[in-house]
């Protein structure tokens, strides 16, 4: 005898007039099988859209991600045209400065960065290429700042303006008269008192105050050993210590100490030794 292949399930359904009747109903398990599988199948692709659309969400967030990158990429590239740019301008007052301070300008090799050309890959290579140059453009502004910063204390300017440029350096015959020589040991210039004296470079006060022959002295300082001296002075307007930069009055001519009338004793010294402030000074 053949097996039942169904299931049976029995309703109890309640009428209204309290008569009960029995139903039954039956299902063939194969229709069970093939339900289970359809329901399967279902689940299976709603969980495969699912799994889809969340793929497609984080693949939405990753395209966001990428276009924001690249944005900042065209913003960064954007900076570093600009800065490439002031660096070349930084390269030409470099250039010029050079003229001035007398500091040899080394030319850079080739030029990693293409400058005036198109601007072709932000990478690390550019970057570091810029870091280079600008590296290169420091020593270079310390340089010609040192070179500055020691010509500005070589006293290479006349300590008055106008006046007579009477005694120089060397031998001459005494201005007190008798007949003997001595041994001249700085410029004269002649010039009315209160001719404003100037330092003739940048230099410290080492001395402000009356000195034996001298009269009424000032002596700079200028490192290096040099010093320039200004003597016969009728007023002293620093004090010793004083920071002078080249051009600023330090005093006034006069005719103090060992003087025949109102001039400026002009001296330069290296070390104790003076010598000619002609060498330092522009021709007049
Ligand atoms: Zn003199």
């Amino acid at each position: 005898m053949k097996r039942d292949e169904r299931l049976y399930a029995f309703i109890v359904a309640h009428t209204s007039r309290s008569r009960s009747r029995i139903r039954r109903i039956s299902i063939h398990k194969r229709w069970l099988k093939a339900s289970g599988v359809l329901a399967a199948l279902v689940l299976c692709t709603a969980l495969y859209g699912l799994y889809g659309l969340t793929q497609q969400a984080a693949h939405m967030r990753i395209e966001e991600e990428n276009e924001r990158l690249r944005l900042e990429n065209e913003r960064q590239r954007q900076q570093l045209k600009k800065l490439e740019n002031r660096v070349d301008a930084i390269e030409d007052a470099s250039r010029r400065l050079s003229e001035i301070s007398g500091v040899s300008h080394e030319e850079e090799g080739t030029d990693a960065l293409g400058a005036g050309g198109p601007w072709l890959n932000l990478d690390a290579a550019a970057v570091s290429a810029l870091e280079a140059r600008a590296a290169h453009l420091e020593s270079d502004l310390r340089a010609h700042e040192a070179a500055l910063r020691e010509r500005a204390r070589v006293p290479s300017i006349w300590p008055i303006e106008g006046g007579e440029v009477t005694d120089s350096y060397g031998v001459r015959g005494n201005p007190f008269g008798g007949g003997s020589s001595e041994f001249h040991l700085g410029q004269d210039i002649a010039a009315p008192r209160g001719t404003p004296v100037v330092a003739a470079a940048d230099g410290v006060v080492v001395k402000a105050d009356w000195q034996s022959g001298y009269g009424q002295i000032v002596i700079l300082d200028h490192g290096n050993g040099l010093t320039t001296h200004y003597a016969h002075l009728s007023k002293i307007e620093v004090t010793e210590g004083q920071e002078l930069t080249r051009g600023s009055q330090l005093g006034q001519v006069g005719s103090t100490g060992r003087s025949t009338g109102p001039h400026l004793h002009y001296e330069v010294r290296i070390g104790d030794v003076a010598v000619s402030p002609l060498h330092y000074l522009p021709a007049r």
